[in-house]
């Protein structure tokens, strides 16, 4: 048994990790991290949902047994700081895991204040919301911590289309798909050197050296690694994924026109883990129209290509060609935040990021701190995460219960503030403006 300090482990089923499965009993303990500002608001309504929903699915067989972690303000509280080593192990042990919005310092002050994310140049006392034991020394982000303490590689998020949000793109409707983005590579890998600097001269020396083109001395350099192995599990977990949910496509995103021994081969080497260990489940582009004259074969999954540049404007134009889309670290960013624009933008977006081992699930919003403590904002980014995780878990009727309340709410316009704007803005009548609370509220009476 794992001692903790601070964590208490509540009654109930420890989440087993066998044979590149997970094996969850009717009671399993999930780690709950509610975040810094709204993270308070969003977090207690989330549970009241998905609490609710289990019940309604299950009558008592089921219930998560959640075990508060701490980080953020909550670590400062309670460990004197605010990435605890604890927290990560025991998010470790307990495999499941979902959480709020972190602060993370932005400007060049030396501290910043964890209960309204003001930043100032002392500590001690905060200048804005006049707290005097939530200011701490600057910090790199909590979220990137967590990603690479637990090694948490794919980076994935749901986009979808719910009925009644007022959307920019004509065929919101038609967008129903799912990203995978590489967490741990690509220029996002940390190896990037300042102009002048020892390792940046070294590198544009090397290069001149070995191939005989000369970079500009007075250039900044950044190193885009990206490998066989981040590739493959990466694509491991998009295949997968369509596999395990029926889904007919698997795009592999990349820029390999320009970009051949990174991007290209993030592509090729996708293919191939496809053919070789998903060969019974999928048939690659190609094969389909040398082998089938393009007509997909019963029961396959089509595993695709296509250009970044090409596929920013696909979604727009025709989104229900994708299904599961999976692409490195730089390209994914961009394209995880284009894609929740087109659906209403990121107030419902959920998210996740996940080992083989670890799934930790989040809202996918900021800590939005004006709105802190006024039960105001929108808990769907967060709920849907929880919908996500019931996936993952394998409580799809939970999951989907969840998925219908909101439906209907959003239908009836009973909505918080956010989309209540927009709604209004679109000239929709009888339009109802809930609060945070009273939306999971809205969300449980429509089950
Ligand atoms: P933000 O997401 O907090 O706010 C951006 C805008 O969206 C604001 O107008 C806010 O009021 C609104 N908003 C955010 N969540 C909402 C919700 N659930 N319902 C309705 N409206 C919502 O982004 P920001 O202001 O750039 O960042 C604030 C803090 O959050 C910063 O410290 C930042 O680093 C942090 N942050 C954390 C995460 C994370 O933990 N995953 C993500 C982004 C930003």
């Amino acid at each position: 048994m794992v001692e903790f300090k601070e964590v208490k482990i509540p009654e109930g089923d420890l989440i087993q990790y066998k044979d590149g499965k997970l094996i969850i009993g009717d009671r399993p303990i999930i780690g709950r991290l509610r975040g810094d500002g709204i993270g308070l608001d969003i977090s207690p309504v989330m549970e009241n949902v998905v609490n609710a929903a289990i019940e309604k699915s299950y009558g008592g067989a089921r219930a998560i047994a959640w075990c508060p972690l701490y980080a953020g303000l909550e670590g400062l509280q309670h460990y004197g700081s605010e990435f605890p080593e604890e927290t990560v192990d025991a998010i470790r042990h307990l495999k499941i895991a979902i959480k709020g919005p972190f602060t993370t310092p932005i400007g060049e002050e030396t501290h910043v204040c964890l209960n309204c994310a003001h930043q100032q140049d002392h500590g001690g006392t905060c200048d804005n919301c006049g707290h005097d034991d939530s200011v701490c020394p600057r910090f790199r982000s909590i979220n990137v911590r967590f990603r690479q303490h637990l090694d948490l590689f794919a980076c994935v998020r749901p986009i979808r289309y719910f009925e009644g949000v007022p959307a920019p793109n004509k065929y919101a409707d038609k967008v129903d798909f799912i990203i995978f983005r590489e967490n741990t590579e690509d220029v996002y890998a940390g190896y990037d050197f300042e102009r002048g600097s020892e390792t940046a001269l070294a590198i544009i020396e090397l290069i001149k050296e070995r191939t005989g083109r000369q970079i500009r001395p007075d250039s900044g350099i950044g190193i885009k690694p990206i490998s066989t192995f981040g590739t493959e599990r990466l694509v491991r977990k998009a295949l997968q994924w369509a596999v395990d949910h029926d889904l007919p496509s698997v795009t592999l995103v990349h820029k390999g026109n320009i970009m051949k021994f990174t991007e290209g081969s993030f592509a090729k080497w996708g293919y191939e883990l496809a053919e070789r260990e998903f060969g019974d489940k999928t048939i690659s582009e190609k094969r389909l129209w040398n082998e089938y004259d393009g007509k997909m074969p019963e029961g396959k999954i089509l595993v695709k290509d296509r250009i970044a540049d090409s596929i920013f404007q696909q979604i727009q134009t025709r989104p229900d060609e994708y299904s599961v889309l999976a692409l490195p670290n730089l390209n994914g960013d961009y394209m995880s935040d284009a894609a929740i624009a087109l659906v209403g933008g990121l107030g419902l977006g959920p998210g996740a990021n996940m080992s083989d081992e670890i799934g930790l699930f989040e809202a996918t919003h900021g800590t939005a701190p004006k709105y802190t403590g006024m039960d105001k904002v929108n808990p769907g980014s967060l709920i849907l995460s929880a919908v996500m995780m019931l996936d993952y878990m394998g409580w799809s009727e939970a999951a989907e219960l969840i998925i219908k309340g909101m439906e209907q709410s959003i239908r009836d316009a009973e909505v918080t503030y956010d989309l209540a704007r927009l709604m209004n803005r679109e000239g929709r009548e009888g339009v109802n403006e809930l609060s945070c609370s009273g939306f999971g509220q809205a969300i449980i009476d429509r089950m």
